[in-house]
Formats: structure tokens, sequence, C-alpha cells
């Protein structure tokens, strides 16, 4: 049996650590995990079980890892296996991680229906997206229909989370200005639900007045697409159970209108495009003559000599005669 079928079992049959490898190999940048990588997804590829895939953002200290530490043990107690994994946009300069310190996910970290994932350190390939879509696939032919995709509301991050999940859950900090900030990065457009997080102890009437002028605000720039906004308290559990059939009757909602399913065909075809490009790029440094077909040109586009789109067509051009 081969590496990938291997693995591909050891997944279906739900081995968690299984799960990590064939996460670790699907991120890997090596050339010779390409391959078995692909041939890996391939055999996973038709997941039988529908999942719900929901991204959590909000920014450093907002609770989204207290947060979703509740709303997975919530879920697990419905039944569910959850699934947390993580997009890091700061990953790449750092070598930091969003879910580094798993340690707070207290409630979660001993569940035997639980996988966590800290986010990837190194598995960014030049310029292309990570791989958050093949680990989501991969968690679901595991058997988890819950994932939950955590990431850091600094910008593009929460655009890739929504294009990958099917709900985006935005934590908010009340009574730090959190939401003009938000309402600047345009993320408060992109939620698909709002929860006003930390309304605990004497902050919880503070907290229910931020929520109504921000259902007020909500409703003159969203109108009838106004995302409900929850007021809990991820630390003390308040809130939890309605936020998780909040979430749960939002699917069944898409699910039934067939927006979910028209979501997901979106998504997929985004992720054509993404794969397309890696393949192209990745042919040109697989084979010798087109490596030095590329060296060939660089010089004169590093010089300014050549324009890049000039140079790539060409590239192009060498490619399909190779083939
Ligand atoms: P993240 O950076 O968004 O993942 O935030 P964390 O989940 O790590 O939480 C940041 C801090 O806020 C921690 O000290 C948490 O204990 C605290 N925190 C999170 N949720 C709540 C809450 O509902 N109430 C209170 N009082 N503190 C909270």
């Amino acid at each position: 049996m081969s590496l990938a079928s291997e693995l591909a079992h050891a997944v279906h049959n739900g081995d968690r650590r299984a799960l990590s490898k064939a996460i670790t190999l699907v991120e890997s940048t090596r050339v010779e995990d390409r391959e078995p990588a692909r041939e890996l997804l391939s055999l996973l590829a038709p997941v039988v079980k529908p999942s719900f895939r929901v991204g959590v953002t909000g920014v450093p200290g907002a609770g989204k890892s207290t947060l979703i530490d509740a709303l997975g043990a919530r879920a697990i107690a419905d039944g569910h296996r959850v699934a947390v994994l993580a997009i890091d946009p700061s990953s790449r300069e750092s070598g930091g991680s969003v879910l580094g310190d798993k340690t707070r996910m207290v409630k979660l970290a001993p569940e035997a229906s639980a996988f966590i994932r800290p986010s990837p350190t190194q598995g960014v390939l030049g310029g292309t997206a990570g791989r958050t879509r093949e680990a989501i696939l991969l968690c679901e032919a595991a058997g988890f229909d819950l994932i939950l995709v955590e990431t850091v509301g600094v910008g593009q991050s929460e655009e890739r989370v929504a294009s990958m999940v099917d709900s985006v859950l935005l934590v908010l900090l009340a009574g730090a200005g959190d939401e003009l900030q938000a309402m600047k990065r345009g993320v408060l457009e992109a939620a698909d639900l709002i929860a006003l997080n930390k309304a605990d102890g004497d902050r919880r009437a503070a907290v229910e007045t931020e929520a109504t002028s921000l259902r007020a605000n909500l409703g003159i720039s969203r109108g009838p697409e106004t995302p409900p906004v929850l007021v809990l308290s991820a630390l003390e559990d308040i809130g939890i159970d309605e936020l998780w059939s909040t979430l749960e009757s939002a699917r069944n909602t898409a699910e039934t209108s067939g927006n979910l399913q028209r979501r997901r065909a979106a998504q997929r075809r985004a992720w054509l495009d993404d794969a397309l490009e890696e393949a192209v790029l990745r042919a040109f440094d697989a084979d010798p003559t087109l490596i030095r077909a590329k060296e060939a040109l660089l010089a004169e586009v590093e010089s300014g000599a050549l324009p890049a789109p000039e140079a790539a067509q060409r590239l192009v051009a060498s490619l399909l005669a190779r083939h």
C-alpha cells in the first residue's frame, strides 16, 4: 500500500494522529510530498458526511479561543465531532501561531471528539494561499462534522476565511471601540453573526446597551441582511446555547434554500483557480528546460526591461510547447 492510501485509510477511521500527519503532508512544500499529497486528497475527496464550517474572527484578546472552546464543547455535548483549525496571517513573518497556546482550550483539549490543529508555521508557498481548504477536507474525511476556523481579524485574513466556510462569526470586544474599527476594516460587513463577548459581571448591562445600538446601526447599513447580534460570555458560558442554536438554524436555512450549496460551489471554483495557478508555477520548478526558460527571462524582468506579463506569456508558450 502506498503512503497515501495507508494514511487515507487511517484518516477514514477517524485516527487523529493520522489526520495530523495527513495535514502535515498537504502543507508540506517538499517536492517529493506533492504526489502523495495529491493522491491523498483524491482518495479522501468524496466526503460522505456533510459538515458545518464556521469561521471565527476578531481582534487578539476578543475571546476567540475561549469562545471556540465553549462552543466546541457545546457541540460535542450534542454528539458532534469538532475540529479547530487556524488561518494565521502572522505565521509567515514571525513563525508565530494563532493557536500556539492550545492550553487555552481547556474544555476541548482533553475531548476524544475534538481535534485541534495549530496553524502552520511554514506551509505557505510563495504567494499562494495556505492549506486551510485542504485541511478542512481532511478533517471532514476523518468524521469531524463541525469545523471551526479561527483567524485574527486584521485585514485580509477574514476575506480568506469567508471564502472557505459556511458562516463567519465575528467576536467583538464590547466597550473598546472595536465595532468602529471593525466597521472601518469592512469586517462587520462580512460577518454572518456577531458575538459581543465578555458580557459578565458588572459589564453585562453596558454590553447589552452596546448590542442595541449595534443592531440599529447594522439595520441601517445592511437592511434585511442584518446579522444577528448576540450578547454572551465565553468565559462564564452565558449565551453559548443560543449561539449554537442560532448557528445551527442559519445553516439549516442555508441548506434548504440552496444558498449553502451555491456558496460551496463558488468556493470550489475559487479553489480551482488557486490550484491551477499553483500547478502552473510548479511546472516551472519541476522541469529543467522550463527552469532555464524562466531563468533566461528573469534578468530582463528584474532590470525592468521586460514587463512581467510579456515574460509570463512567453513562458506559457514554452510550457505548451513542452507538452
Ligand atoms: P483571543 O485572542 O481572541 O483568542 O482571546 P482569548 O480567548 O485568548 O481571550 C483573551 C482574554 O480574555 C483571556 O484572558 C480570556 O480569559 C478573557 N476572556 C475571554 N472570554 C471572556 C469572557 O467571556 N469574559 C471575560 N471576563 N473574559 C474573557
